[in-house]
């Protein structure tokens, strides 16, 4: 058992926890991190990168199918998913390489291990090294929520399991209405497996405005995916070929794999919070203070375990501003309004700002703009896809309050639109600049007719 001192000492090295060790580092900070899994957390091993990765494997073949209506003779296709679960470790080891070389070359030391804390200003990791540190950050992120309670639970993977699948099935039920559950529908449909979406809610993508809730299950649908809401899985069993799983209501449905996407929980299990007197919420989240400090002084927590906005660039953000705050002697605050938001699926949805129906819950008086067209490139391909647009306005200031879209580029889009947003434009403003001709997202300085009901 040793002890080393540290000014700070970080236990997670996903994305919070990296960027929260390298600048702390740069301000010239003593700095350990423990990472018990791989460096570059969630995002990188089994969230934002792989999956996307994914999903444009999951576009080639709308891309050959629309090539025919430009001319081209496309021959016999096909797609393997050894080859491309290959090419997507490769890629993600790299990365992995790359977080680690990254806090090495600050001087930050890595420990390959579990953490805890275990008292006030104590960490102690599974190798039963001793850590004394005058700040310790907790950046452990969340994991799938599991089925714990249905019968033949067991045979259910989550999404940490399904990027080292492999095989690809013929069949899939993916269980879940939020964007995770969402976008592998849609990766897994793109593949060309027989997809279904089953959900116990009435509609996909709870939070998000309504309109784009209701376009993007009529997308999918049209994509051929089969989405079974208001359904409840009650337990799975093998059968031969497959699993049979039972719904509430007494309905079956067989199909090769069944994926869980019901939600994420904060990895506060087994932390030792309570030795340090770090206080959590209802859902085990870490509560903190605007500058993410916790209940125990010196103890800080950013990211997914704090389950304020669970998206990587606001953990990055959070550990950022965390480090500015303790090291760099700059209290910085991280403003989580006006986050843009990307799902995706195919079609592609993205929005930043506030929906109509939480604009209307605010009290504000609105006024509407919204475009719904054939995108140029589905006039040839013969693709019967709408692309859907929509401007959310205060109708007293002419203040642009949220921007959303369904259709390709969204997220390109939305980024974007999403700086007009943080400076505060008017709908006069995006009137006012000139559109960039021919592109999709010109309709968004070019809606001049405000919606009115029918
Ligand atoms: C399938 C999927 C897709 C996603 N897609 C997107 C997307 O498109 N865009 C987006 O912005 N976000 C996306 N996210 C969310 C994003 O990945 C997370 O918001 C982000 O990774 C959170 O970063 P973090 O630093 O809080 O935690 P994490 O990245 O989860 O890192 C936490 C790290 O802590 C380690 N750890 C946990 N406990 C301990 C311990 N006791 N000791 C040592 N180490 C520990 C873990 O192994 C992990 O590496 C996605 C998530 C998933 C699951």
């Amino acid at each position: 058992m040793t002890a080393t001192d540290y000014d700070l000492f970080v236990i997670g090295g996903g994305s919070g926890g990296v960027r929260a060790a390298r600048i702390a580092a740069g301000y010239g900070a003593k700095v350990g991190i423990a990472e018990c899994d791989r460096f570059g957390g969630t995002c990188v091993i089994r969230g934002c990168v792989p999956k996307k990765l994914l999903v444009y494997a999951s576009r080639f073949g709308d891309e050959f199918e629309d090539a025919r209506g430009f001319g081209w003779s496309v021959g016999e296709t096909g797609f393997d998913w050894a080859t491309l679960i290959a090419n997507k470790d490769r890629e993600i080891a790299r990365l992995e390489r790359i977080y680690e070389s990254n806090l090495k070359a600050k001087g930050v030391t890595t420990f390959a291990v579990r953490a805890r804390l275990d008292g006030p200003g104590v960490v102690a990791l599974s190798d039963a090294t001793r850590i004394k540190a005058r700040t310790i950050l907790i950046a452990t992120g969340g994991h799938p929520s599991r089925y714990g309670d249905i019968p033949g639970a067991a045979h259910i993977v989550t999404s940490n399991e399904i990027f080292e699948l492999k095989a690809l099935p013929k069949r899939i039920v993916v269980c879940g209405g939020g964007y995770i559950a969402v976008e592998f529908a849609s990766i897994f449909a793109g593949l060309g497996v027989e997809t279904t979406l089953m959900h116990r809610g009435a509609k996909i993508l709870r939070g998000f405005d309504e309109e784009l809730r209701d376009g993007l299950m009529e997308a999918l649908a049209a994509r051929g995916i089969a989405l079974r809401m208001e359904a409840v899985l009650e337990g799975v069993a093998e059968c031969p070929g497959g699993f049979n799983l039972a719904l509430r209501g007494g309905e079956a449905i067989e199909t090769d794999l069944v994926l869980s996407a019901i939600g994420r929980e904060p990895a506060t299990h087994d932390l030792g919070l309570e030795t340090a007197g770090v206080r959590t919420g209802p859902r085990g989240q870490i509560i903190v203070d605007g500058y993410s400090e916790t209940s125990a002084p010196g103890v800080y927590a950013v990211g997914d375990v704090t389950d304020r906005v669970n998206l990587t660039p606001v953990a990055i953000r959070e550990g950022h501003a965390f480090a500015d705050t303790v090291f760099g002697k700059r209290p910085v605050k991280v403003d989580h309004s006006l986050v843009p938001t990307a799902v995706f699926t195919t079609p592609e949805l993205a929005t930043v700002g506030l929906s109509e129906e939480a604009a209307r819950a605010q009290g504000f008086e609105l006024d509407l703009y919204k475009a719904r067209f054939r995108p140029l490139r589905n006039t040839l391909s013969g693709r019967d896809e709408r692309m859907f647009m929509k401007l959310v306005v205060d109708a007293a200031t002419d203040r642009v309050l949220g921007c959303h879209v369904i259709g390709p580029d969204a997220a390109e889009m939305v980024q974007m639109a999403a700086i007009a947003l943080h400076l505060g434009a008017r709908k006069a403003d995006f009137d006012a600049t000139v559109a960039l001709h021919p592109s999709a997202a010109e309709e968004f300085v070019t809606m001049r007719e405000k919606w009115v009901a029918p």
